[in-house]
């Protein structure tokens, strides 16, 4: 089977055709600009290592899907023949509340579950929706599965995810933790168990999806215990651009000091993180080239971001009574030998060394040092592979 994953933005649109058989990308792409002035087509042949950019209006998503399935049938940039060889969309879904704890085929029923989830996510969920609905009408027979950010934290015992407002917080606006970046999590957790040799059932794991935005998850017997992220992914571990966990009542001093919700919000979200810290970028390379030639707050950025990552990995061992096997993924965990180090540098005591030698290649890599009880791992995340992966599953029954 062919599977077509699609994950929809508000004016974006990013897609790959995947071959089950070999769990092999065909053809990938991006839509960008939709309904804007500019819009373009970017579509790369993987077989070919062609790259092909289509500039053509897209007034909206239906546009965007149809130049796609055109792309993916041309006779010289495509990979199939035509539209029937795509067996089934997989589509990238931000947040399914607690309506989800699955992936699951899109239905009526789902899409109307799904618009129940959408307060919970405004800026999200419309687009991921929009794509699923210009979807159908494109290609009606074909099936669909939605597969969400969230539903791998489900999981969650309720001392985990619940916050210390009163009740009725949670039951009248749904207040808790749902935490995101589930697929990935999900993906790398059982990746680590195949490559332990291990049923996901044996293991007690912590995943930590670094990148851009960065959660940790606890995994216990496959299952997710506890994550980062709370009720937005503003939560947890200080991002690119994100403040993650400070004391609350920041919020409100800020807005007492005669800034509006909006420009905290902002703040929090776009202007602050290892950013807003060291004043030199969000990403972690130019934070390391900075902190080489001596810039003491691109140090100290790094420094705020491997502690809270060393703290949550800390606070989840404890939360399992345990840890088998730490997983680092993501833009971050996947390529950043000095922050693997940093966070796992003086956990020795709790069966934590890792291999300088080992540390410093790339790819799939077990980097545990000779001796040490626990298993550090370094998996590439792949959520692109992980929802096709479902959407096959639940196609197939
Ligand atoms: P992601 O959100 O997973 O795509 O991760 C993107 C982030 O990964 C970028 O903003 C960089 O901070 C980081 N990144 C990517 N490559 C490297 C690298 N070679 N070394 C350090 N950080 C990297």
């Amino acid at each position: 089977m062919k599977v077509l994953v699609i994950n929809a933005g508000s004016s974006s649109l990013k897609y790959q055709l995947i071959d089950m058989d070999s769990e092999k990308v065909m053809a990938k792409g991006l839509c960008e600009r939709i309904g804007i002035d500019g819009s373009n087509l970017q579509h790369t042949n993987i077989a070919k290592d062609e790259k092909t950019k289509i500039e053509k209006p897209m007034k909206d998503h239906g546009d965007a899907i149809q130049m796609v399935i055109d792309a993916l049938v041309d006779e010289k940039i495509g990979v199939i023949a035509s539209m029937s060889e795509i067996g089934a969309v997989g589509h990238r879904v931000v947040h399914g509340g607690e309506e989800f704890a699955e992936s699951c085929v899109i239905t009526e029923a789902v899409m109307k579950a799904l618009e129940k989830c959408t307060p919970l996510a405004p800026l999200h969920n419309p687009p991921n929706i929009i794509g699923i609905e210009a979807c159908q009408k494109i290609m009606p027979d074909t099936p669909m599965v939605a597969v969400f950010d969230t539903a791998f934290h489900q999981t969650m015992p309720k001392k985990a995810y619940m916050y210390a407002l009163p009740y009725e917080c949670y039951e009248k606006y749904g207040i808790r933790k749902y935490g995101f970046h589930g697929t990935s999590h999900k993906y790398v957790a059982q990746k680590a168990a195949e490559l332990l040799g291990k049923a996901p059932s044996e293991l007690k794991i912590i995943t930590c999806h670094l990148g851009n935005g960065s959660s940790i998850s606890a995994v216990d017997g496959g299952k997710c215990v506890d994550t980062s992220m709370g009720f937005t992914p503003l939560d947890g571990v200080p991002m690119g651009t994100r403040t993650g966990a400070m004391d609350p009542a920041v919020v409100t001093y800020l807005i007492n000091t005669g800034m509006t919700s909006k420009e905290v919000d902002n703040l929090m979200n776009k202007q602050s993180g290892v950013q807003g810290i060291s004043g030199v970028s969000s990403d972690f390379r130019d934070l390391c080239a900075a902190s080489e030639d001596g810039n003491e707050r691109a140090q100290l950025a790094l420094d705020m971001f491997s502690y809270q990552v060393k703290r949550f990995v800390g606070s989840y061992a404890a939360a399992m009574g345990g840890v088998d096997a730490i997983v680092f993924t993501a833009g971050v965990g996947e390529n950043d030998a000095g922050v693997r180090a940093a966070v796992t540098e003086g956990l020795e005591y709790m069966g934590v060394k890792i291999d300088a030698g080992k540390n410093s290649t790339r790819g799939t890599v077990d980097i545990t040092a000779e001796g040490a009880k626990v298993r550090t791992l370094v998996i590439p995340t792949n959520e692109e592979l992980m929802i096709a992966i479902d959407t096959k599953r639940l196609v197939e029954g």
